[in-house]
């Protein structure tokens, strides 16, 4: 383990290439983890291949390898841990904090899609298994970015997914035991998934497991000052330019503008930019209009 015992991951999807969106997620992670003298893990959520691109998995690592982030440990492949996630799932069920459930997106939708009870219309073969989240179960956690956040998880969200009626296990089940199986202490990602994390602080406590530390990282204005779109953040990121790339991510991360500037190759940029990162530069959610 480092020193400081800090552990950190950046945890992809293979659901495409790798977009700027996520090279910011990765290079944000990574560098949150090199400045706390910590480790970095890569680990791929290949859970839900219905919606997997072919190669993308592949593809997303050899780029990753390009930017110079690499995985200081072997890489995670979650289509290989389901003994793990099948323990964590009878756990939950012989605790009776789980629960079989055959309603359908059809019932739900008589509910706002909400589950608070079952309403299901007919049993199926392949029901889905779901967290009984009780009347009152109000999560509240301090991001080191967002804020303080609180939710409702049972008005908001209600009991929720773990393995799904299709049998594959839902990315808040596999994510709660992967982080925790890996040891991580801090988790960085994107601000699109503030709103999962009440969700597996519960699971975290439905299982008896620690809860990491949160850091979202938000979406940033570009060099111009505009806030970076969807479609921007979709772009494919380009492997062949990593120098430029990182540059970019850099300035999206509002870190100082002129430290990279006379960076030869990637090893030499990231040395630089481990050197000057101060994360106290990452633009906050709340910081007005602008920074949304
Ligand atoms: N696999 C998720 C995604 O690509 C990220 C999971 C996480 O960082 O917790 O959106």
């Amino acid at each position: 383990m480092a020193p400081s015992g800090y552990r950190g991951r950046f945890a992809p999807s293979p659901t495409g290439d790798l977009h700027f969106g996520s090279l910011l997620a990765a290079f944000g992670s990574w560098l949150l983890a090199r400045h706390a003298g910590g480790r970095w893990l890569v680990r791929v959520e290949d859970l839900d291949p219905p919606r997997e691109v072919a190669g993308a998995a592949r593809r997303q690592l050899d780029a990753l390898r390009a930017f110079g982030l690499e995985s200081d440990e072997e890489i995670v492949w979650q289509s290989r841990r389901s003994t793990l996630y099948e323990a964590a799932l009878v756990k939950l069920l012989q605790d009776g904090r789980a629960f079989y459930c055959h309603c359908s997106r059809t019932d739900l939708a008589t509910v706002a899609g909400v589950h608070r009870a079952c309403v299901a219309s007919r049993l199926r073969p392949d029901p889905a298994v779901r967290l009984r989240v009780d009347d009152g179960s109000v999560v509240a956690f301090d991001d080191a970015i967002a804020g303080r956040i609180e939710q409702d998880v049972a008005r908001e969200v209600g009991d929720f997914v773990l393995r799904r009626a299709d049998g594959f296990w839902a990315y808040q089940l596999a994510v709660v035991v992967d982080d925790a199986d890996q040891g991580i202490t801090d988790v960085v990602r994107g601000a699109d998934l503030l709103d999962s994390t009440p969700r597996q602080i519960l699971l975290q406590r439905a299982l008896g497991l620690p809860t990491p530390r949160y850091v979202h990282l938000p979406l940033v204005l570009g060099p111009d000052g505009r806030k970076l779109s969807k479609s921007d953040a979709a772009q494919p990121v380009d492997a062949a330019e990593p120098v430029a790339t990182l540059r970019a991510a850099w300035a999206r991360l509002r870190q100082a503008p002129d430290a990279l500037a006379d960076a030869r190759d990637v090893a030499h940029l990231l040395a630089r930019a481990v050197a000057s990162f101060d994360p106290t530069r990452i633009p906050r959610h709340d910081a007005g209009p602008h920074e949304m």
